[in-house]
């Protein structure tokens, strides 16, 4: 098959590599469209940290950061050939998605950040039969493989446990800021607001359902919650409390990634916000609990998704309650991804970029 490989920081076009051949319970498909995501990119120049931090975290990895992988973990598939111990329960040529994960003789791999599952950037992957979910009737590959990018929004949305007392404000509008208003909004939580440096972003962020959108550069997201009702400080709230009403609280979804926003908001944020962590910050960084403490602030992490999330997803998509068409900014083919992963360094023109390897 046809491939776009990564090694030791750089990416090569293979025009012949061996086709990943199909274990007990698993399936042969090939890639009809896949999205190049951040954590892609991060692997491509930072493969040793990522594995690092993985073992810190008591995780357990076979990937040799010297090795070779074909990246892309947000795919949409066609079924060509089912392996041993499968029930072949979907033909062949209907199209699929699927969490990236597959079981290897090692446990549990990621397809797209593994030797032996080759990702969406080359022609052929296999994956688990039992996790694979038939793409709902005239969804296009190129939408139903952004079911995986849109479910990390859907997880923190989850986690955040939002109500009509809670205003939410997302921090960033690249595509994991972009899928937390898209989830917001198809659950009906809101008024949204949303900021970014972008005005392409800030104009995708409407799109998918973003109420306030507000450039950072010109007006701190910080000051925006008097208009919302949201007391600014504990006494405010106490007032609200002692007359009967319950007074708003903000929720932040903090999607930047960027180093010093999290100890930022620790200082910035109005009292009893609760505060979700979606985007990576890759460096250490220092907070201060006495003030967190003082305004009783909590802090939620979220990582990936559920297999339930990930086909609610599917479905929002699909039905139309949330648009992935906004934030899918371009489509490129297998020999163009080693330059879409180039303009994926300067943030801000790019949501989405699909690859279509046919
Ligand atoms: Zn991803």
């Amino acid at each position: 098959m046809k491939a776009v490989v990564a090694r030791r920081g750089r990416l090569f076009i293979d025009d012949h590599r061996t086709d990943p051949v199909p274990g007990v319970g698993q399936v042969l498909v090939r890639t009809l469209a896949c999205g190049i995501c951040g954590s892609d990119l991060h692997a491509l120049h930072h493969m040793h940290t990522m594995i690092e931090l993985n073992a810190r975290a008591g995780g357990k990895t076979t990937v040799d950061p010297e090795g070779e992988i074909v990246l892309g973990h947000e795919f949409c598939a066609e079924v060509l050939e089912h392996g041993p111990g499968t029930e072949s329960r979907l033909k062949p040529g209907t199209r699929v998605v699927s969490v990236p994960y597959a079981a290897g003789p090692q446990g549990m791999e990621l397809v797209g950040f593994s030797h032996r599952f080759p990702g969406g950037f080359g022609e052929r992957m296999v994956l688990t039969e039992a996790m694979l979910l038939e793409v709902p009737n005239g969804l296009s590959s190129a939408l139903a493989a952004m079911t995986e990018p849109f479910a990390v929004g859907a997880h923190a949305v989850s986690l955040a446990r939002m109500d009509e007392h809670r205003v939410p404000l997302v921090m960033g509008c690249g595509p994991v800021g972009l899928a937390v208003i898209a989830a917001l909004k198809s659950r009906g939580y809101g008024p949204i607001i949303a900021c970014d440096f972008s005005p392409e972003r800030r104009r995708i962020a409407e799109e998918l359902g973003a109420d306030v959108v507000l450039n950072p550069a010109q007006s701190s997201p910080f000051e925006c919650w008097t208009s919302f009702d949201v007391p600014a400080t504990l006494a405010e709230q106490s007032v609200a409390a002692q007359l009967g009403r319950k007074s708003k609280r903000p929720t932040i979804f903090e999607c930047t990634g960027a180093p010093g926003v999290l100890s930022q908001m620790f200082k910035m944020a109005p009292p009893l916000t609760r505060i979700v962590v979606v985007g990576t910050c890759q460096t250490p960084e220092s907070l201060e609990p006495g003030l967190a403490i003082t305004k009783q602030l909590s802090l939620e992490f979220a990582l990936a998704y559920s297999s339930d999330e990930f086909a609610s997803v599917l479905a929002d998509i699909a039905q139309g309650r949330i648009n992935a068409a906004a934030a899918l900014t371009s489509t490129v083919g297998l020999n163009e991804i080693p330059q879409a992963f180039e303009s994926l360094r300067s943030p801000g023109a790019h949501a989405k970029i699909i690859v279509e390897p046919a």
